[in-house]
């Protein structure tokens, strides 16, 4: 390849002049890129893909317009997915959140008094009112609220945190059980086994540098077997006894019963349960059961309550207006008997006959406008995710796609690259989207994505596609 080839940045912004991103965005890809071509022409290791220098800009470019945040259909039947922002606020909180973020509130402001006045002191007590707790606080996530309580509590005279091993646990991406408590400074003690921890292992483990017990809630997986662990009660007493603090961390915070959203799900712990079971704190997200905007929850005891209010840290962690916004309105949806309007609930309580019900609906439109497109109609099984209820699986439907050349995996991609992106999962050879997921709202951006995608097999491009 000659060097002659490689394009100048005026005309590749010319050329790329119907992207629809700011120019300062596209002038970095482009200078990014033809400065890698130049390096790569200059040590001779250029590759089959420098041959269209313009193709390669534009494929980078395409990338990042579709990592620009924006609405995507799930049809992966994980209803909590983290990788998709968890959960769909519910329509109350989207108009809370229209309510206030253009305007001026009374965010730390006392309208009673005239004064300056406390910061989510309402969203504080609606949490420690749905967790039947003295007190409540709200952070920025779960880990945040854990991070605190460490920081708060952990101390150079009692730097021990007790933990069971069958309890230090990775959640997500990059949250592991044991390396938030080193980072917070505090030193672990391990007790028991993976399998099995005794309350006599706890006993043994409390000391004079003891800073607390911490219990975290297995929520991305479970054991079974021979496994053991003392119930919170029986913890929390010995920790009553020797004076020491009790902290578990909930990570789902389901307010209501799980099994009777639906029948096949289990029984998720329930803040109000623990904490009346004898824990002095617990910790949940916001995001999660409980159906509202990232937050991460503190409810128990005012002493201790208080006193992380007070923390330093606590102004570092604090939300903003519009996830207060929403997660007020998602409170008061809980706090007044209608979860039923909570997206995900409402997701998980969804029956299969109503399922497939939309599926044949939708099967018989897309017959219509993508003769193209063979589409049948399966049973399937959705999870919650999200780290809760790793045990229970409900039935579902999915709406099967398979393409005219077979290729559900290019259909996937260009699916994805689409307008809205869609994205389901492969199975059999078809590309599968499970109902469960599918917001009924989006329905009709469905029916355009799949046919602008059948429509469009073959030429199309697929940036950043499977490769
Ligand atoms: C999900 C989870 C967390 C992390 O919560 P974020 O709100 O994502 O920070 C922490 N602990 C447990 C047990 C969890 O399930």
């Amino acid at each position: 390849m000659e060097l002659r080839a490689i394009p100048s940045v005026d005309r590749a912004l010319r050329e790329l002049s119907d992207v629809g991103l700011p120019r300062p965005l596209i002038l970095r890809i482009v200078r990014r890129e033809l400065d890698g071509l130049r390096a790569r022409l200059a040590s001779a290791s250029a590759g089959a893909g420098d041959a269209d220098p313009m193709a390669r800009i534009r494929a980078a470019v395409e990338t990042l317009r579709l990592a620009r945040l924006q609405p995507v259909i799930n049809g992966t039947g994980v209803v909590i997915h983290t990788n998709f922002g968890r959960s769909p606020l519910p329509g109350a909180a989207i108009d809370a959140i229209n309510a206030t973020a253009g305007v001026y509130t009374n965010l730390e402001f006392d309208l009673a008094s005239g004064q300056r006045g406390g910061r989510a002191e309402y969203v504080h007590e609606a949490l420690a009112a749905a967790c039947e707790a003295e007190s409540a606080a709200v952070v920025n996530n779960c880990a945040a609220a854990l991070v605190l309580i460490l920081r708060h509590f952990v101390t150079q005279e009692k730097p021990e945190v007790v933990l069971s091993r069958g309890e230090m646990v990775q959640i997500g991406g990059g949250f592991r059980v044991p390396e938030i408590l080193e980072s917070a400074g505090a030193t672990l003690r391990e007790i028991g086994t993976t399998n099995r921890t005794t309350l006599a292992d706890y006993e043994k483990a409390l000391g004079d540098r003891t800073a607390m017990i911490l219990k975290v809630h297995r929520s991305n997986f479970y054991m079974a077997g021979f496994v053991d662990s003392p119930p919170t009660s029986a913890i929390a007493e010995l920790a009553r006894q020797r004076g020491v603090l009790f902290v578990e961390d909930l990570g789902s915070g389901a307010l209501a019963a799980t099994e009777a959203i639906a029948q096949a799900l289990g029984h998720e712990p329930t803040p109000a349960e623990v904490l009346a079971a004898g824990a002095d704190l617990v910790t949940f997200s916001g995001d999660k059961l409980l159906g509202g905007p990232q937050a991460g929850v503190i409810a128990g005891r005012a002493e201790q309550v208080k006193a992380l209010r007070a923390d330093p840290l606590f102004r570092a962690l604090r939300c903003d207006k519009l996830v207060l916004s929403a997660l007020q309105a998602t409170l008061d949806l809980h706090l007044s008997g209608q979860a039923e309007q909570v997206p995900i609930l409402a997701m998980m309580a969804a029956d299969v006959d109503s399922l497939r019900r939309r599926a044949q609906a939708l099967a018989e439109r897309l017959g219509a406008a993508c003769p193209c497109l063979a589409v049948t109609i399966s049973d399937a099984t959705s999870q919650v995710g999200g780290g809760s209820l790793p045990k229970s699986t409900m039935l579902s439907i999915t709406l099967d796609l398979s393409p005219p050349d077979g290729k559900a995996e290019a259909l996937a991609a260009r699916l994805r690259a689409g307008d809205p992106p869609v994205v389901g999962y492969i199975s059999g050879g078809k590309l599968r989207l499970d109902l469960r997921t599918i917001l009924q709202e989006q329905e009709e951006a469905l029916i355009a994505a799949i046919r602008q995608a059948a429509d469009s097999s073959g030429g199309a491009r697929t940036p950043g596609g499977e490769e």
